[in-house]
């Protein structure tokens, strides 16, 4: 039974297609294109010894992991330019990658990672809706792999990444919940949440905004039932990839 109210035809709770496909930027440690449809994020991994300063002063051990989000300028019609040549303070991406970070940070034992730092780069190629979904989901992969090269060559005793993390969108539309919403979807959408979760499928970060409207306690549940089932599919996905590349943890 295919959904005539969405864009796609896909069913309210079935995701886009998947598809991830490693080492799209070969200088990195670690990377990954991922795409949720027509949505395409490159994430890219770096991992440098040392730490902030502000983590020596408070003498914290262990490491640090940052993110940084962008959407090129080709990624939307119309063209994007590029915030930073402006000087232009760009809050929404100030934003996404502070939530990229907050989410990563979760998922790695930074003891077990030392005193180095962990530098994530989203930088979103084509952008359908969801972007800052599909950077989560793809950096816990390209972490994954980029954490292996420091365990192949023995920096490291085991892999510091505890459980994996994937992310999707969940709205309503129309009076409907939506899994995985697309551009179109997500610009009429009038109730917009973004969830993060790990393997044990414990909540990382739930964020929901009624955009001038309001919504109610069994449609929250709807949410988080198509949310926490998306991300399992999600898990599984990164799971197997990562199985096929021999890396455990
Ligand atoms: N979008 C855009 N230009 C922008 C910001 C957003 O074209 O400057 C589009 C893009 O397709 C994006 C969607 O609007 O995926 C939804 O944006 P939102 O801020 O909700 O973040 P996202 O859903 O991508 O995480």
């Amino acid at each position: 039974m295919l959904s005539v109210s969405r864009s796609d035809h896909r069913l309210v709770h079935a995701l886009r297609v998947i598809n991830m496909q490693a080492d799209i930027a070969p200088q990195a440690m670690g990377s990954l294109l991922i795409s949720f449809g027509n949505t395409q994020v490159i994430c890219a991994v770096n991992i440098e010894d040392g730490v902030p300063r502000w983590m020596k002063e408070q003498k914290i051990t262990g490491g640090w992991l940052t993110a940084e989000y962008s959407m090129l300028p080709y990624s939307t019609k119309p063209r994007k330019s590029r915030m930073a040549l402006q000087g232009r303070f760009d809050g929404r991406s100030m934003e996404i990658q502070r939530l990229i970070g907050r989410s990563l940070r979760a998922a790695i034992d930074l003891e077990m990672l030392g005193a180095r730092t962990i530098s994530v780069d989203c930088d979103v190629l084509q952008a359908d809706g969801g972007t800052r979904t599909a950077a989560i989901t793809g950096a816990s992969v390209a972490i994954a792999l980029a954490l292996q090269q420091l365990v192949q060559k023995k920096e490291l005793v085991a892999h510091p990444m505890k459980k994996l993390v994937a992310a999707v969108s969940v709205g309503i539309l129309r009076g409907e919940v939506l899994l995985d919403l697309d551009y179109s979807e997500d610009r009429d959408a009038q109730v917009d949440l973004n969830l993060v979760m790990n393997e044990s499928l414990e909540f990382i970060e739930l964020q929901a905004s009624g955009e001038e409207s309001v919504f109610h306690h069994d449609q929250l549940s709807l949410m988080l039932e198509y949310g926490r089932e998306g991300i399992s599919q999600l898990l599984e996905k990164q799971r197997s990839f990562l199985e096929e590349k021999q890396i455990f943890f």
